[in-house]
Formats: structure tokens, C-alpha cells, sequence
């Protein structure tokens, strides 16, 4: 076998979660229970949510809320007894969690495909993955990433924001790197599985998030150049906090990069490929060392127009305008961006997908960026050119950022109404 799972196997009565065949779980009925309904009413959402949680409740009665396994004596109440030294809630300090890996989740989803089989996967203890050498992987790169939050609402329950378009966008990387794309049932199984079996490690309503990071992965072994004969999807976890060190509303120093481009026309920078993010790490840690929290990508053709941060877009502010640049291949399609647009223009600016020079930007109003990871960043200066221009007051987040972080976080915690049905409960 390829890729044997940890020997470190869980006695089955423990196991609540998904170790059935993927298909049609009740993780993905609750799912479509609920998300036809989400543009409605917050009441028609919240009738749905309880039907939703009783299912759960039945069903995965094993799973633990956060108060039940912060008791870990109670062992048929956690699954974190069977973690790596990992403990449940009481270990972790919810007031100074970072983005890192100190506080990973204990388990993690790993599914297979052969071309035989099909997909099937798992939960199982977060540990290494067993490679052969000649895993394509590991020679030629078939990889491609997501990143997800799930979050608490004020109720306790556990929401995700619209992780039908994270299963969408790793179908699309999937096919531009030529794997198999899994299907959004068997991703969202994977991610939802490991949300639930990891409950305990989504902070308190306002004290960070559980991040989900899938991956896919060509780990079947080949010598020659050609795509992997099987592939593995991982879905592991970590609760976290600011991306950004000095926290989530001090605003970001950007310098932007001359020496190098991220993406080029017809390439893979509107993918999530593992390879796009190495090749710019030399650039962002000398930017680092000089006090920057990161780079802002020129565009490859004409080297005016801005594209990207690293990890984050980016919208540039004038009045009551909103600009961001338009994706073309070469700026990866944040969902944040998406829901950003939507939510700005709801909010009364006029928000316009458009190229925007880097001349533009220098003399913007305010300048934000956004990302699963960073949410909603103002960034507080920006140097181009041996130029530094300011944003808004030293340390303090501009305006336009703040409103619509607010906005956001509002609505992906459910402490506001969510009009768009983009939240979908999982606990
Ligand atoms: C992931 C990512 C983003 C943000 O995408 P979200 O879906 O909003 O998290 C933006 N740019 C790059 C390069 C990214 O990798």
C-alpha cells in the first residue's frame, strides 16, 4: 500500500466521525440542509441550525462541544485523549495564540484516490505522512493548497464561511496541475470531519479560529515527468490567532518588490499550487529584516500594475471608490476578495474590478488587503521606489478597512445577520 495510515489506529467506538466510504454523510445533508436556506431570514437560518445541531447531536453524540472536552478526564467525551501529548481546551492560553503551528489540532483527514478506487478516507491522529522518494510530490510539485477558518458564533455553534468555494477553487488548481479534482462532497466531508473531531480546538467566540488547511497532494511514486498514479488529500488544523504579528488591527508596512514577479500571464498564479509561495519567500524575508510585513507584487507584463501581497489581495481606496485589480490568471481568487466586493458595494462604495497602477495606489485614500489568514488588513504605509507613503494615523487602522473588517467578521461570526447565506454551521 502506498500510503499505509498511522498504525496509531482509534478503537472504533471512538471514532464518531467518517469511517464510512466518503458519499452521502450526514455531515454533507446537513450541509445542503442548511445552505438553501441561508439567504433567507436569520430566523429561517437558525430553524434550519437547530434542525441542523439536533442531527449532529444524534449522530455524532461522541463529538465534543468545548465545555464537555475541556473536562478530558471524561474520555468518551474527547477525542484529544488520543493526540500527540495534544490536550484539550484547559492547555491552551485562547489570549495569546498566534498564526502558527503551537496549537495543532490532534486530528487530521486523509483520503486516497487510486483511478481504481475512487476517493476513500478517514480521520485519524495528526502525525506524519509515509512517502515514497518518488512520490511526484516530492519530484515535480503536483500540490495545491486551501486555507479555511471555522469560527464560533456567539451561541457556541461552529460556523465555516462559504467552503463551497474553497472545494471549488482546489477542483480548478486540481485540474490546472493535473490531478484528479475531488469532488465537493469528498472535500467538504474531509474539512467538516475535522472540524467536528477537532471542536475543542476552535477558540472562544472572538478569541481567534480553527485553521483548515487542506491539501492535495500527488503522492503516488513516478520516475519520469508525468502526473502521480494516486493522490491524498490531508485536512489538518490549528487554532490560531493574528496572521500578522502585532495583531489584527495594527496596520501593515508593504514595500513593493522590484526584483521579482509572482505570476506571469498564462501561468499558475491564480492557483493555490504549492510551488507559487517558495520563490517569493527570499524577497519577503529580506522586506522582514527591514521592518516590512510583506511585499506587494507588480504585474510581469508591464511591471505599473499592482497584483498581490504574498498570502493576501489588495483593494485600493479614493472616496468612495474601491478598486481591485481584476483576476486574470495571474492573482489568485481570494473568497475574501469576493465576498469583500459584495459586501462593500452593500455597504454603498461603489467597488470596480479594475487594473490599478501602482502610481494609483500610492496615492490612494487607504489601502487594504485581505485573506482567509489576515481577514482584513489596513495597511499603514507603502514604499515603492525609495518612496514611503502613510496611510490614515500611526498604529491605527483606516477607516474603510475597519468598517468592512467589522462588517466581515460580524457576519462570519453570525453576530450579525448573514443576507448572503455564505456561513454554514458544522456544530
Ligand atoms: C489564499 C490567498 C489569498 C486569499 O484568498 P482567500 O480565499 O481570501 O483566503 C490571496 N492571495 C494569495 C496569493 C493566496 O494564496
Amino acid at each position: 500500500m502506498l500510503l499505509p495510515g498511522l498504525s496509531l489506529a482509534l478503537p472504533g467506538d471512538r471514532l464518531p466521525i467518517c469511517t464510512s466510504q466518503l458519499g452521502g454523510t450526514s455531515a454533507l445533508r446537513c450541509l445542503s440542509t442548511v445552505r438553501p436556506l441561508a439567504p433567507q431570514a436569520l430566523r429561517q437560518l437558525q430553524r434550519s441550525r437547530q434542525a441542523c445541531n439536533s442531527t449532529l447531536t444524534k449522530e455524532f453524540a461522541s463529538v465534543s462541544d468545548e465545555e464537555a472536552s475541556s473536562q478530558s478526564s471524561d474520555s468518551s467525551s474527547s477525542t484529544a485523549n488520543h493526540s500527540n501529548g495534544h490536550q484539550a481546551t484547559a492547555d491552551i492560553d485562547w489570549d495569546s495564540l498566534g498564526f502558527g503551528i503551537d496549537n495543532m489540532a490532534p486530528m487530521m483527514y486523509q483520503a486516497t484516490f487510486t483511478p481504481e478506487q475512487g476517493w476513500s478516507g478517514q480521520l485519524q491522529p495528526y502525525g506524519p505522512l509515509q512517502l515514497h522518494p518518488s512520490a511526484q510530490v516530492l519530484n515535480y510539485g503536483q500540490s495545491v493548497f486551501e486555507g479555511m477558518k471555522a469560527q464560533r458564533t456567539p451561541a457556541g455553534n461552529i460556523v465555516l464561511f462559504r467552503p463551497d468555494e474553497n472545494a471549488a477553487r482546489m477542483m480548478a488548481g486540481a485540474e490546472r496541475l493535473s490531478m484528479p479534482p475531488p469532488p465537493p462532497e469528498v472535500f467538504l466531508e474531509a474539512v467538516v470531519s475535522t472540524v467536528r473531531a477537532n471542536s475543542h480546538y476552535v477558540p472562544p467566540q472572538g478569541k481567534g479560529s480553527l485553521y483548515i488547511r487542506p491539501l492535495l497532494l500527488g503522492t503516488g511514486p513516478i520516475l519520469g515527468l508525468g502526473p502521480a498514479p494516486s493522490y491524498t488529500l490531508v485536512v489538518y488544523a490549528a487554532a490560531v490567532g493574528a496572521y500578522f504579528k502585532g495583531g489584527q488591527l495594527t496596520p501593515i508596512n508593504l514595500i513593493v518588490e522590484e526584483r521579482f514577479h509572482r505570476a506571469a500571464p498564462r501561468g499558475m498564479g491564480g492557483t493555490k499550487a504549492a510551488g507559487n509561495y517558495s520563490p517569493g519567500l527570499v524577497t519577503q524575508l529580506a522586506a522582514k529584516q527591514s521592518g516590512y510585513a510583506d511585499v506587494l507584487y507588480l504585474d510581469a507584463k508591464t511591471d505599473s500594475l499592482v497584483e498581490e501581497v504574498s498570502s493576501c489581495n489588495i483593494f485600493v481606496v479614493k472616496g468612495n471608490t474601491i478598486k481591485t485589480p481584476p483576476l486574470q490568471g495571474t492573482i489568485l481568487p481570494g473568497v475574501t476578495r469576493k465576498s469583500v466586493i459584495q459586501l462593500a458595494t452593500q455597504l454603498g462604495y461603489d467597488v470596480q474590478e479594475t487594473p490599478v497602477s501602482i502610481t494609483e495606489a500610492m496615492a490612494a485614500d487607504e489601502i487594504f488587503t485581505t485573506g482567509t489568514a489576515v481577514v482584513v488588513s489596513a495597511v499603514g504605509s507603502l514604499t515603492y521606489q525609495g518612496e514611503k507613503r502613510q496611510f490614515g494615523e500611526e498604529g491605527q487602522p483606516t477607516k474603510v478597512a475597519l468598517q468592512i473588517y467589522e462588517s466581515l467578521t460580524a457576519l462570519q461570526q453570525l453576530k450579525t445577520e448573514d443576507p448572503f447565506g455564505w456561513v454554514v454551521p458544522v456544530v
